[in-house]
């Protein structure tokens, strides 16, 4: 827990007690600051009260003797409606932060390094760390993957809180300054918070600021918006704007060609077969660390090593079992077609498992990938929807529940794999879909999928997590 007694004297209304929310509250009241606290669901109001918390009604909060409203990301400050008590601590005048803010306040001499974009925070953010670990570097891992920011330890001059921060975070800030800032990439995501995608492009963009002279900005300049954001940083003076392409060399950054990164000066290591960070996009992934890591002074053969080693994370394209050579894969956090694609143009020969609660426009944006499937396997509420999408264009199944569909699927790439040349195939568990018709969470059913394929016949266990 960080030691937040630098605050002392002040007073913090707290809103939202879930994860991030609780560990403010509890590290605030630990120091002895003070803070009342506040959260829509009785649950979490009545946990917070058994860890020490004062819950109090919004109604009594004393908004004159108070310093700032700290408020879970999740919960609107702004649009599409203020929550009420956001709006009341406006309306007294009062600034609105989250935890990040009140992490920088209390450990202003670490090193931070902060991660955002639309796509491949967590990954990237659990990477960096990853390296920086293996390398020696005393670092915490946290803010929107993980543990809250004030839940992590207490960290001394030049080690690093690597930071996973979303558009959320990103606007609730007011003297946080990254000492490297990652951008990965940005499309339209959010809009209903954010107002439009300028919004949105604006509020991720608060990573940049208060960068200073000798700081680093890594980003990722794939899309449009994102050439723009460097366009912006790198005219700032001082600040070392790295730019990051996949598919071609960039002028003073870093690239992915061929399966090789590729750093500024030429150096490049081969990076085609590391199974854990499977595709393109984690590639994108893979170089934005590199640099990050790089302009924190990680020696290069250490960042390979980290790389080569990382474990990855769970229900990412995550590697649960192997039969003969077939790979069993848990990617049940790709809910949409989008995160799908993904998984899909990163193998051959896949046995397809997929269904849910379907998103608009289901699979048929996926259509581009379906020549490397070999048959789908549907499941959940989405079964009719998709049969109709992938009816005469690629062979399925209808299979009710995930255990059948695995069943299914298993029996079918065992016959048919040696006859494809023997492999590589994957059976591969990308639903498209959320997962609340038939499971609490996509990490519930992702931890399903991954009990199910260990106990295969025959199965060896792949990858780290229970
Ligand atoms: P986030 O924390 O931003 O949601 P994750 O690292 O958890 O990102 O990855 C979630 C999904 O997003 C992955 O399963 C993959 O489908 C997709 N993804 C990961 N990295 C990238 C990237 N760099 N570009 C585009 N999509 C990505």
């Amino acid at each position: 827990m960080i030691d937040l007694a630098v605050l002392k004297g002040s007073s913090f209304v707290v809103l939202g007690l879930a994860r991030s929310g609780l560990a403010t509250a509890r590290a605030l009241t630990a120091a002895g600051v003070g803070c009342v606290a506040w959260d829509d669901n009785a649950a979490s109001r009545a946990a917070a009260a058994a860890a020490g918390v004062s819950v109090t009604d919004p109604a009594s909060i004393d908004w004159p003797r108070t310093a700032a409203l700290i408020i879970s990301p999740g919960i609107p400050s702004h649009l599409p409606a203020p929550h009420p008590v956001a709006a009341a601590a406006r309306a007294a005048g009062k600034k609105i932060i989250c935890d990040v803010e009140l992490l920088a306040r209390a450990a202003p001499k670490a090193c931070f390094v902060a991660i955002t974009g639309t796509n491949g925070k967590s990954t990237t953010t659990a990477l960096i760390g990853h390296i920086l670990a293996q390398a020696g570097v005393r670092c915490e891992v946290g803010g929107n993957i993980g543990r809250g920011a004030l839940d992590l330890a207490p960290l001394g001059e030049g080690d690093v809180y690597v930071l996973e921060l979303s558009s959320y975070q990103l606007e609730l800030l007011e003297t946080f300054r990254a000492n490297v800032a990652v951008w990965l990439n940005v499309t339209p995501d959010h809009i209903d918070r954010h107002g439009d995608m300028a919004g949105y492009v604006a509020a991720k963009e608060n990573i940049f600021a208060r960068q200073k002279v000798g700081d680093c900005a890594v980003i990722g300049i794939d899309d449009e918006p994102s050439r723009a954001v460097h366009g912006r940083i790198s005219s700032r003076p001082g600040i070392a704007a790295v730019p990051v392409a996949f598919d071609r060399p960039v002028a003073g950054g870093v690239s992915f060609r061929a399966g090789r990164l590729i750093d500024a000066d030429g150096y490049a290591v081969d990076f085609s077969d590391v199974p854990t960070l499977p595709g393109d996009h984690n590639a994108q992934n893979a170089a934005c660390a590199w640099a990050a890591c790089r302009w924190l002074d990680v020696p290069r053969e250490k960042i390979v090593e980290g790389l080569r080693s990382y474990p990855g994370l769970p229900h990412r394209q995550e590697r649960v079992a192997a039969v003969g050579n077939v790979v069993y894969v848990n990617d049940s956090k790709a809910t949409n077609a989008d995160a799908t694609a993904r998984a899909l143009s990163s193998y051959r020969d896949i046995y397809w498992i997929l269904g849910g609660q379907a998103k608009e426009g289901g699979v048929a944006p996926l259509a581009a990938y379906f020549d490397r499937i070999r048959h789908a396997f549907l499941i959940g509420e989405a079964t009719d929807l998709f049969a109709g999408q992938l009816e005469g264009k690629l062979p399925y199944s209808r299979c009710g529940d995930l255990q059948s569909a695995l069943d299914a699927a298993h029996v079918r790439a065992q016959r048919e794999v040696p006859g494809l040349g023997g492999g590589p195939a994957v059976v591969l568990l990308s639903p498209a879909c959320a997962s609340w018709d038939q499971w609490k969470s996509y990490e519930h059913r992702g931890d399903a999928f991954r009990a199910m394929a260990r106990a295969l016949p025959g199965a060896q266990r792949l990858g780290k997590a229970a």
